[in-house]
C-alpha cells in the first residue's frame, strides 16, 4: 500500500475530498513507530454547516429512491472494500497499531459485510398493517417508515471502518443522508471509503464524512438542529455528554458505551475452550475493545490450574510488528492511551493487585522501537469492588477473580455499573441458560465470544447504552413510522345493515 494516500486525509462533502475551510489540520502518528503519517484536515463548525446543508440537498432523491437503488449502492461500495481488501486492510493496520491478520480477517471484511447485510436489510424490511374490526367500522392501519431526516453518525477508534459502516450502512439503507465522523485518532479507512464512494457513483451529498476532533467536529455534529438523530458509538462519559446536548431539542439518540465484561468459567466447562476463548476475549486488538472480557471469573475449584496455565497462554503470546502476518499483540492506539492504561495499573497496584505478567511497555526492536506497545498483563487478589474491577480500562489488562458458586458468580458479574456483554462457559445448557437470563448485559454469549448474526440485537444496558442495534432494530433507529388509519366501507352500497 501507497503510505502517500495517508499523508493528508481529506473531509468529504458534497461529493468532493476537501480541505477545511481556513485549511487547519491535525497530524496523525502511527501508533506502532511514534512517527508521523500525515496530516488529517481539522473540521468544526463551518465544515459540519456544509455538510449538513449538501446532505440535506440530497435527502429528497435519496429518501424517495426505492430499497432495491439504495441496496445496488451498497453493495457496489461492499464490492470496492472486497476488491481493495487488502489495502484497506494495511491502512487499518498502519492507522491504528491492529495486526494485519485482524484487519484482514476481521474488521475489513466486516466492514463490506454491513454494508451488504443493509443492502438487503432494507429491501426485505416489512411493514406493519393491522385490520381493525369494530361494531360500526371497519379499518386498516398502516404504518409507513420514513427516513428520519439527515442522520449524524459518530464513531470510535478501537475498530475504525467495521463501526463507521455498522453505523453509516443502516442509515443510508433506511434513506436517510449522512454526516459521519471517525475517531481524529484513527481517520484513514473513512477516507479510502469516500474515495471508494466516488468510484461507484454514490449521489453527491449522500455520504458526508467530517474529519476531525471530537470536541470540535463531533460537537458541532451533535448540537446541529438540521441533523435529526445521532448514532454515537464511544465512551460512556462522552455519550451521557452527548445526550445531554441532543435531549433539550428532543433529538433521537441511539448510545453504544463502554463495558467492563465478565467471562465466567465454571468448573464443568471445556477448560482448553474456556481458557483459549478467555484469552482471546480479554486480549484481542491489545483489549480495546468494548466487549472484551476484562473480568474473568473463575470457579474456586480450578482458579488456581486456570490462573497458571493462562499466564502461560498470555506470556507467550507473539508482541510484535503489526505488519508481521505472526503478531497477536500490536501497539496501542496513541501514547495517551498507553498511559492511561499504564496508570490503571499502577491503581491495581496501590490497591494491593498483583500482576502476575506482562503490564511492561516492550516495543519491539527497529522500526517499532518508538511505538506504543504493551505487553498483555494478568492480575489477580482484588475484590469485585476495587477500581480495577469496576473502571473500563480498554487495554491488555485482565483479573481473575475466584467465585464459590453460581449465584455469587452472578452476583459479581453484574456488580458493575456497565451491561454489555458477557461470557458463560460451562459443560451445563440448563446453567447457561439460568446465568444468561439473569446477567445484566445486551448480550450473552455462551462457550464462545464475538459470535455476531448481523441480525440480532446489539446494546447494552445500564451505563453501557441506550437503544439497540442490529437488523430491524438498526434500521427502524433511522425512520420515524407514522400510522395510517384507513376507514373504509366493508358492506358495500347492498347492504342492508344499518
Ligand atoms: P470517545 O467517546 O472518546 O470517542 C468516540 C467518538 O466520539 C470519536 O469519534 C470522538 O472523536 C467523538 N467525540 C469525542 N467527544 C465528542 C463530543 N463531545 N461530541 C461528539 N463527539 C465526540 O471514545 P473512544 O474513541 O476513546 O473509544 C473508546 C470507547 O468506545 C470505549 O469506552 C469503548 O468501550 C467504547 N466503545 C463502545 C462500543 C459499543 O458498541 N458499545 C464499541 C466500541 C467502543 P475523537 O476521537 O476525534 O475525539
Amino acid at each position: 500500500m501507497d503510505r502517500a494516500s495517508f499523508s493528508e486525509v481529506l473531509h468529504f462533502i458534497d461529493g468532493e475530498r476537501i480541505a477545511s475551510v481556513d485549511g487547519s489540520v491535525i497530524g496523525n502518528i502511527e501508533p506502532a513507530t511514534g512517527e508521523a503519517l500525515g496530516t488529517i484536515a481539522a473540521g468544526g463548525q463551518a465544515e459540519v454547516d456544509l455538510a449538513v446543508a449538501a446532505a440535506t440537498n440530497a435527502l429528497p432523491d435519496w429518501a424517495s429512491s426505492s430499497a432495491d437503488t439504495r441496496g445496488q449502492l451498497l453493495e457496489r461500495l461492499a464490492a470496492a472494500i472486497e476488491d481493495r481488501l487488502d489495502d484497506f486492510a494495511t491502512a487499518e493496520c498502519i492507522d491504528n497499531g491492529k495486526p494485519i491478520t485482524a484487519a484482514r480477517q476481521i474488521d475489513i471484511p466486516r466492514a463490506a459485510a454491513n454494508l451488504r447485510f443493509f443492502a438487503g436489510a432494507a429491501r426485505y424490511q416489512q411493514d406493519e398493517c393491522y385490520r381493525t374490526r369494530l361494531p360500526d367500522d371497519d379499518l386498516w392501519n398502516v404504518s409507513l417508515r420514513k427516513p428520519i431526516g439527515v442522520a449524524g453518525c459518530i464513531s470510535p477508534w478501537n475498530l475504525p471502518l467495521y463501526l463507521f459502516t455498522w453505523k453509516i450502512a443502516p442509515a443510508l439503507a433506511a434513506g436517510c443522508t449522512v454526516v459521519a465522523k471517525p475517531s481524529e485518532v484513527t481517520p484513514v479507512t473513512a477516507d479510502l471509503l469516500a474515495k471508494a464512494a466516488q468510484d461507484v457513483g454514490l449521489p453527491a451529498g449522500v455520504l458526508n464524512i467530517v474529519q476531525g476532533a471530537g470536541a470540535a467536529a463531533g460537537a458541532a455534529i451533535v448540537s446541529h438542529p438540521g441533523i435529526a438523530a445521532i448514532s454515537f458509538t464511544g465512551g460512556t462519559e462522552t455519550g451521557a455528554s452527548i445526550a445531554s446536548v441532543a435531549a433539550p431539542s428532543f433529538k433521537k439518540t441511539l448510545l453504544e458505551l463502554g463495558g467492563k465484561n465478565p467471562t465466567i468459567v465454571f468448573a464443568d466447562a471445556d477448560i482448553d475452550q474456556a481458557l483459549e476463548g478467555a484469552a482471546r476475549a480479554a486480549y484481542s486488538n491489545q483489549g480495546q475493545i468494548c466487549l472484551s472480557g476484562s473480568r474473568i471469573l473463575v470457579e474456586s475449584s480450578i482458579v488456581d490450574s486456570f490462573t497458571e496455565r493462562l499466564v502461560e497462554r498470555v506470556s507467550s503470546m507473539a508482541i510484535g510488528d503489526p505488519l508481521e502476518e505472526t503478531t497477536e499483540v500490536g501497539a496501542l492506539v496513541s501514547s495517551e492511551h498507553l498511559q492511561k492504561v499504564e496508570n490503571s495499573l499502577q491503581v491495581a497496584r496501590d490497591e494491593g493487585g498483583t500482576i502476575l505478567c506482562g503490564g511492561e511497555r516492550c516495543a519491539p526492536a527497529g522500526r517499532c522501537s518508538g511505538g506504543f506497545f504493551l505487553s498483555p498483563a494478568v492480575v489477580i487478589g482484588l475484590d469485585s469492588g476495587a477500581r480495577t474491577n469496576q473502571e473500563e480500562i480498554f487495554g491488555p489488562v485482565a483479573t481473575i477473580i475466584p467465585f464459590d458458586d453460581e449465584s455469587s458468580a452472578i452476583e459479581i458479574a453484574n456488580d458493575v455499573r456497565y451491561g454489555l456483554a458477557a461470557s458463560v462457559w460451562t459443560g451445563s445448557v440448563d446453567r447457561a441458560l439460568r446465568v444468561s437470563e439473569r446477567i445484566e448485559a445486551g448480550t450473552v454469549w455462551v462457550n464462545c465470544w464475538m459470535k455476531r448474526d448481523l441480525r440480532t440485537v446489539f446494546g447494552g444496558v445500564k451505563e453501557s447504552g441506550l437503544g439497540r442495534e442490529g437488523g430491524a432494530e438498526s434500521l427502524s433507529f433511522f425512520q420515524e413510522p407514522t400510522n395510517v388509519c384507513i376507514r373504509f366501507d366493508s358492506k358495500g352500497p347492498d347492504s342492508t345493515d344499518e
